[in-house]
């Protein structure tokens, strides 16, 4: 077995008057160390401040399922071939020998944190982060979900092209006796017109209240049939349109579900899909761009206290794009225009070839700078006030521009080209071009699964405010519906509503 998937027991036990351990908890007290800014004629005066809270997580995690929508695309048969390949630990061979299956690019299996030094060496200590606290093992994790084309997993596996072929020989079987996907909800107006061919596996009807009725039977079903404590529901199926938020049909929860009665056109199939795990209590991870969580649906998750989390998986050209981002403007560099250009030639680009699911991807790719300018005013002007006291604009800004490409040859091997044009010292220029080719949805996999492990393990986390005394919380309280904790792994990430943004 690959180091990435060995299976360890609990192994850290901290010894401090903070930590407290039970048969059922872990129980930990934690001092929110922060600063209060008062801004007067330029100057700023700070008042450090702290904030004690407890954490309490439940030790055990229960049996998880995982119900991905798009189950038979790229994301879906890769993640499922891959877990059964470790499950049943396959080895395949290759042009480059043999090889093993593993959990790499996963953060929680494959990368590791510093718990501190050795006494008398001083010499560090790491662990993975899968051992910081209990969470599920990837290959626990059932698997079942929906589709609107209705190929079996064997087969779908076979269709996306991703894997080895003597893994897909040996993991077929295994593949086989997951049978076929769910029927699922299609309504041909929120994915591209390319699709349809694929549509082959549908609930019949256009009665929205009945499909969400049909999904919530499907999840409740899936949870009895496989005595599942907790079902994550993640959507992977391809990028929609973005829904346009209209008052009186999407904007609040009652609004929405009174659309979803009604039938309306802007309820789209992720969307349904959202509000049919928030109705039954699941979480819903959202791993595409677009706009799931109107407005109503967030407020029916706060509602309902669900777990919610979003929007669009960081894999491969945005991730570095964050890291580089953030490097240059902290080095007091100042990058004038980020230009990013990508082809690949899986499904997902023939899907976001078409216009409108192209916009979704567009605007979840562009957000990841904004952070950075906000962070320094001293590169980028800020936003001119107005007379009212409120900022005209967004201020300066980098140009930022993404093209997306579909070029059937070469599958899902996207390639991405970036280019980092800055202003440097005293009116220098310099120009740092990035290559990137990697296969999309091996680096997609992995993030799906520590999206759904950690959101299984934020179910099992309380807290409650001990400090301020005004503030105090008697008793443990679920985390906030929106988990913005899943962050790291997401290109546009979803926040509680209100956050603060400048
Ligand atoms: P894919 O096209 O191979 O798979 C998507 C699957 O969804 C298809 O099998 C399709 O039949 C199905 N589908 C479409 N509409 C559906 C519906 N309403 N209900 C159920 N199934 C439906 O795509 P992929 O490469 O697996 O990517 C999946 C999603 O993940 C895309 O939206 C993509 O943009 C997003 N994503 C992928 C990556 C990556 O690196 N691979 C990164 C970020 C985001």
């Amino acid at each position: 077995v690959h180091p990435t998937a060995v299976r360890r027991p609990h192994a850290i036990t901290v010894r401090s008057e903070n930590t407290l351990y039970t048969e059922e908890h872990i129980t930990a007290k934690f001092f929110n160390r922060g600063a209060e800014v008062n801004v007067t004629n330029g100057q700023f005066n700070i008042t450090p401040t702290v904030q004690e809270y407890e954490f309490q997580t439940k030790r055990t995690p229960g049996k998880t399922g995982l119900m991905m929508i798009g189950v038979g695309g790229n994301n879906g048969t890769t993640l499922c071939a891959t877990i059964l390949a470790n499950r049943h630990n396959i080895i395949w061979h290759t042009k480059a020998g043999v090889q093993q299956p593993n959990y790499i690019g996963s953060l929680l299996r494959a990368s590791t944190v510093r718990i501190g030094t050795e006494p008398g060496s001083g010499k560090e200590v790491h662990v993975p982060v899968s051992d910081v606290l209990p969470m599920v093992h990837p290959n626990d994790l059932v698997l079942g979900g929906w589709d609107i084309s209705g190929v079996p997993m064997d087969k779908a596996m076979e269709r996306a092209q991703v894997l080895d072929y003597d893994l897909q020989r040996q993991v077929a079987p295994h593949m086989a006796l997951l049978g076929k996907p769910l029927p699922s909800i299609y309504y041909p107006d929120f994915i591209a017109a390319n699709q349809e061919a694929r549509a082959d596996n549908v609930i019949p009807g256009t009665d929205k209240a009945a499909h969400l009725e049909h999904i919530r039977a499907n999840i409740r079903k899936f949870k009895k049939d496989n005595e599942l404590e907790r079902v994550v529901v993640f959507w992977t199926a391809n990028t929609e349109r973005y829904s346009d938020i209209i008052p009186g049909v999407n904007d609040t929860a009652d609004n929405l579900l009174a659309s979803i009665k009604s039938s309306h056109f802007e309820v789209s199939p992720s969307t349904l899909f959202a509000v049919a795990a928030i109705l039954e209590g699941e979480p819903f991870v959202n791993g595409a761009p677009q706009n799931t969580f109107v407005p109503g649906a967030i407020e029916l998750a706060e509602r309902h206290h669900s777990f919610i989390g979003g929007d669009d998986l960081k894999s491969g050209q945005t991730k570095l794009k964050s890291v580089l981002a953030e490097f240059l403007v902290n080095a007091g560099i100042k990058p004038l225009s980020i230009a990013s250009y990508n082809h690949l030639g899986n499904n997902d680009g023939h899907n976001l070839s078409a216009e409108r699911q192209f916009r979704s991807k567009e605007i979840s790719k562009s957000s990841v700078v904004d952070d950075m300018v906000d962070a320094n005013r001293l590169l980028y002007k800020a936003p001119e006030i107005g007379p009212k006291g409120v900022p005209v604009g967004k201020g300066e800004h980098p140009d930022h521009i993404v093209v997306i490409k579909y070029v059937p040859a070469v599958g899902d091997s996207k390639r991405a080209i970036d280019e980092y044009y800055s202003e440097i010292f005293c009116g220098g220029r310099s120009t740092i071009n990035i290559f990137n080719e990697c296969e999309d949805s091996l680096l997609a996999t992995p993030l799906i699964l520590d999206l759904t492990i950690l959101t299984e393990l934020l179910t099992r986390v309380k807290y409650r405010q001990v400090t301020p005394k005004a503030a105090e919380q008697k008793d443990f309280a679920p985390l906030h519906s929106v988990l913005s904790l899943l962050s790291y792994m997401l290109k546009a990430p979803l926040v509680k509503p209100a956050t603060l943004r400048l």
